[in-house]
Parts: C-alpha cells; structure tokens; sequence
C-alpha cells in the first residue's frame, strides 16, 4: 500500500469560496480515486496538532487561527506515485510561484490562504490519513 495514498485538505479560504467542487473535479480529472472524504472543521487544538512541525515557525499562530476558521474537506486519495503527483498537482506553496493550471494557482489568494494541503512524504500521508479517519471509514 506504501506510495500510492495521500492526503488532502481543501483549506477554509477555498471551502468558503465555494471551491469544493471545482478542486474535486481537477482531483478526479487528474486520477485520483477518492478512498474517504468528509466536510468537517478543526477546533484550533486539532489544527495545532496537525501542523504541529511548523510550531517554532513565525506563521504557526496565524495558520492554526486559519485552518481552524472554517469548515474544511478532508479526504484521502490512492493513486500510483499519490504523494508525488498530488504534490505536482497542487503546485507551489506560494500560489505566486504556481505552475500555471496547478490548484493552487487558479484558487489560492496568498502564501498563507493556499487553498489545499497535500501530504509531503508517504509515511505523513499514513500519519494524516490516521488522523482524521478511521480504517472502517477508508475505502481502499
Ligand atoms: P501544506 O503542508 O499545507 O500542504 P506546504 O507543504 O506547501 O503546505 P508547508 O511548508 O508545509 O507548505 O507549510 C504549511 C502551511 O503553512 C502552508 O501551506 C501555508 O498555509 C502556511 N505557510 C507556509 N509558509 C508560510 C509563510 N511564509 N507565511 C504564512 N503562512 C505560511
Ligand atoms: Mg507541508
């Protein structure tokens, strides 16, 4: 199973847009299957935990007050080379230097409000999937 899931999030900044469907769509067009998926929100603790990494980082506080801000998707996708692919397809932190047509760049506003998270690495996917769903709630 190792390398072919990864994890997203549609972040409150795209969720609020009224950007689900349309990031769903590039997910699906691009060839991801969809193995669990919830519409759901992050108390600030949850957030915190989640980004726990970034913690010594100056933008912690603004991005835990982000993602907790508003309802997000969380879903889990399968796909040969998910990490990698999702990663191409998300493009660039900073939607300013996106690839043109990555999910970022058609509907993030700054560095921070970004849109989606992908997972960076296979064994963080695994440890992001556990996080936000159960094994019964996966579909593989
Ligand atoms: P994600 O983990 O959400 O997929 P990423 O892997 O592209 O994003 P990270 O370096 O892991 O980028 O940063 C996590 C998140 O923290 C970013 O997606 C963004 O929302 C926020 N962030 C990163 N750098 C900055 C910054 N310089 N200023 C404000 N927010 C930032
Ligand atoms: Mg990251």
């Amino acid at each position: 199973m190792a390398g072919n899931i990864t994890f997203t999030m549609i972040k409150p900044d795209a969720v609020k847009a009224g950007h689900i469907g349309g990031i769903l769509a590039q997910i699906n067009e691009a060839g991801f299957r969809i193995v669990a998926m919830k519409l759901t929100k992050l108390s600030a603790e949850k957030a915190g935990e989640f980004y726990a990494v970034h913690k010594e980082r100056p933008f912690y506080g603004e991005l835990v007050e982000f993602m907790s801000s508003g309802s997000i998707v969380a879903a889990v996708l399968e796909k040969d080379n998910a990490v990698e692919d999702f990663r191409t397809l998300i493009g660039a932190t900073n939607p300013a230097e996106a690839a043109e047509g990555t999910i970022r760049a058609k509907y993030a506003t700054s560095i921070g409000e970004n849109a989606v998270h992908g997972s960076d690495s296979d064994e963080n996917a695994q440890i992001e999937a556990s996080f936000h769903f159960s094994v019964t709630e996966m579909f593989k």
